[in-house]
């Protein structure tokens, strides 16, 4: 099928492709920033004079237009195989061949994990002649953010952070990748009801994580209540399924109920012990009104202060802060930091829980799908 557009640009699309009623009404407004959005796209595809199956992915992931799924004879079915055999030969990867074969495997059933595992791919180094951008420590996080950038470069979007998205194949659903790891209920949005997949896949994060994590425990301390403090060997990077949080557990890592697959971070832990009083503040950032934008919430803080947090020589003080980013974690912030140097570019305002939890569900809303503003630690701050 060919749809014509304006200046004589055509969109060419395999027959078996249907264009959503969307398209339909982006034409109907031809001033529609989207529409000239698509038309750079249709200038793109025909320039590249051939259909490509990453017309259905760059689309789709601009959230410009939904068509119908794509396939060409022999390709779809092996995308992995196919990505793989760019590492195993060190091709150059184009971009719409690494957001085509990628996407395809994502939708297929595989995670980031496996398909850099089937690739190869673990290092930076791994990437030398394929793919020239390097962002990520993990093979996982190395392919994401390529991926990313190619969907970005593609559909030429100015949001360097653009959600990935590909269409789940048992459920039918339109799925928005948020992160390249991490416990699939946490970072796959848009699975329908009861999906099988995201099932599968969750209880297979479970038990990697009840075989792997108890091998990173140097020792144990006395359970408090239902709650255990460990020491890990080493500093990992993970993610507290209970609040939020996202980045380094230096020391500990804390079972509730001795369930390895749900281990959370060392403030939980506080949290949740039955001797430690936990009190948090939380904060908004806004832009300063003297500025354009003045008033716009930016972030939104929340400040730990823990009973048993003495310092010898220093004294008790409450932690850095964490802010909770755009990828919908929370993580260490400066601001408040800069804000008692009077350095911070924002203005900080303390708020209630319930106001933070309005600026969350605000600062969420207009980049996610639905379900991922209903994340526990995004439907509540501070886990209650
Ligand atoms: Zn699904
Ligand atoms: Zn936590």
């Amino acid at each position: 099928m060919t749809t014509g557009l304006s200046g004589g640009l055509a969109l060419r699309l395999d027959a078996r492709c249907s264009v959503s009623a969307s398209l339909s009404r982006l034409w109907a407004d031809r001033t529609s920033p989207r529409l000239l959005r698509l038309i750079c796209l249709a200038t793109y595809l025909k320039v590249a004079s051939r259909p490509t199956p990453a017309a259905e992915f760059i689309a789709r992931s601009a959230g410009m237009i939904t068509v119908g799924l794509l396939r060409l004879p022999g390709m779809d079915d092996h995308p992995i195989a196919e990505l793989a055999a760019y590492f195993r030969t060190t091709t150059r990867l184009p971009d719409e061949e690494l957001a085509r074969l990628a996407l395809a495997a994502r939708g297929a059933g595989s995670r980031w994990e496996a398909i850099a595992s089937a690739c190869h791919v673990s290092t930076y180094k791994d990437l030398v002649g394929v793919i020239y951008r390097i962002t990520g420590e993990s093979g996982a996080e190395l392919l994401y953010s390529a991926t990313q950038d190619a969907v970005r470069q593609l559909s030429g979007t100015e949001n360097y952070h653009q959600p990935l998205t590909w269409t789940c194949q048992p459920c039918g659903q339109q799925v928005t990748d948020r992160a390249p790891a991490g416990r699939p209920v946490h970072v796959e949005h848009g699975h329908g009801l009861g999906c099988a997949r995201l099932a599968r896949d969750q209880a297979a994060e479970d038990q990697r994580r009840r075989e792997h994590v108890p091998g990173l425990i140097l020792d144990s301390e006395p359970a408090a209540g239902l709650v255990q403090r460990h020491w890990l060997r080493e500093r990992i990077t993970d993610d507290c399924p209970r609040c939020g949080w996202h980045g380094y557990f230096h020391h500990y890592i804390a079972t509730v109920d001795g369930d390895w697959a749900n281990a959370v971070c060392d403030d939980c832990y506080a949290d949740l012990h039955p001797d430690i009083t936990v009190t948090v503040k939380f904060y908004v950032a806004r832009v300063p009104r003297s500025l354009p934008g003045g008033g716009e919430a930016v972030a939104v803080i929340r400040q730990r202060d823990r009973s048993d947090h003495d310092y010898p020589g220093i004294g008790h003080f409450p932690d850095l802060g964490q802010q909770m980013t755009w990828r919908l974690w929370w993580e260490h912030t400066s601001m408040l930091v800069e804000e008692a140097r009077a350095s911070c570019d924002y203005d900080l305002t303390p708020i209630s829980r319930d106001q933070a939890e309005s600026v969350a569900a605000g600062l969420a809303a207009p980049h996610w799908p639905p379900d991922a503003a209903r994340l526990p630690w995004i439907s509540c701050p501070y886990p209650q």
